[in-house]
């Protein structure tokens, strides 16, 4: 396994990047740097080389983050900077790195500040006026979006939701007509209550996403109607485990192209085949969409693409 020690120091992180100039005197810097979300072999060649050089790496967990060190022949000078010390450890750390020391944020897993500590600490730095650079990496909610295929161009990410039912529903009611896809985080314990107020709150001819376990051993991502996923995940308890990211397709993008992507890409299916009122029966009967949209859509298929009249 390959060593990475402070010996690299002059190397890959002096030709990194144009921030050199340090803001204030002999100060070090803060690196907010990207773990993997399961597979260890998803960390940049640039983030281990900065956790290597580090002074200090200041981890949410510092047995998940030594495990994963341990994994790269990393040794390095660990303290913990959680939810509950976040406050008190960001004036220290500050401090430290006003000294001259280099320190690297990470979390359990992904990208610091997302869904999980470090905003607190980046934002003492820079009021310090010190030198803040990220490391970029890995990302649940994007690993899940570039998997999803949803066309929607615009995404917004929410993160959690909150745990009780009428917080999380009147939450749901302010996001119901953004035209964006929407991105949640969820965990297997909620996972099913989640899902049944998202098709209730913003309906259930809308797509959802269910990507779970990303870059794991049981990796899955599955794509159907918002009313029809409650029956997938109830189908089989393994569904509802481990850690979850739902995408639930755009309000504008239902309201703009009329049918959900599944039931277009059926249709277009059944059509290369099938005469045109047959492909949107079946289509419907597949899908759930309705079946006069589907014959209008089929019917502007045709005329647009020059389809056969079947
Ligand atoms: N900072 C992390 C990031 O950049 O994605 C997110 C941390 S947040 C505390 C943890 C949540 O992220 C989990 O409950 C789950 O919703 C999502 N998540 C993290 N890893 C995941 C994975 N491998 N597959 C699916 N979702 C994951």
């Amino acid at each position: 396994m390959e060593q990475h020690g402070k010996s690299e120091k002059h190397g890959a992180q002096a030709q990194r990047q144009g921030h050199g100039a340090q803001a204030s005197g002999g100060a070090g810097k803060l690196y907010v740097v990207a773990t993997p979300i399961g597979n260890l072999g998803d960390i940049s060649a640039r983030a281990l080389s900065v956790l290597a050089q580090a002074d200090l790496v200041a981890a949410e967990d510092t047995r998940t983050t030594g495990h994963l060190l341990a994994h790269h022949g990393i040794a390095a000078k660990l303290v913990a900077l959680h939810e509950h010390n976040e406050m008190r450890r960001a004036a220290e750390l500050v401090a430290r790195i006003e000294a001259g020391e280099t320190i690297a944020l990470v979390s359990d897993a992904g990208t610091p500040g997302i869904s999980d500590p470090g905003a607190l600490l980046v934002a003492r730095a820079m009021e310090a006026g010190l030198v803040v650079c990220p490391i970029p990496g890995a990302n649940a909610a994007i690993a899940a979006l570039s998997a999803a295929g949803l066309a929607a161009p615009h995404f917004l990410f929410y993160g959690f939701l909150p745990s009780k039912s009428t917080a999380r529903r009147s939450a749901l009611e302010s996001l119901r007509e953004l035209p964006y896809a929407l991105v949640f985080y969820e965990a297997p314990h909620r996972v099913t209550e989640c899902v049944a107020e998202l098709a209730a709150t913003l309906g259930g001819e809308r797509e959802i996403v269910i990507a779970r376990e990303l870059t794991k051993l049981f990796e899955a991502i599955h794509r159907c109607r918002l009313d029809q996923a409650g029956a997938w995940l109830a189908a089989d308890p393994n569904r509802q485990r481990g850690e979850f990211v739902l995408i639930v397709s755009s309000a504008q993008a239902e309201a703009q192209e009329g049918l959900p992507a599944e039931a277009e890409r059926v249709l277009r299916l059944l059509l290369a085949e099938l005469p045109l009122k047959q492909s949107a029966a079946l289509a419907a009967a597949i899908t759930g969409a309705r079946k006069n949209e589907l014959y209008a859509r089929a019917l502007a298929l045709r005329d647009a693409e020059a389809l056969p009249r079947k």
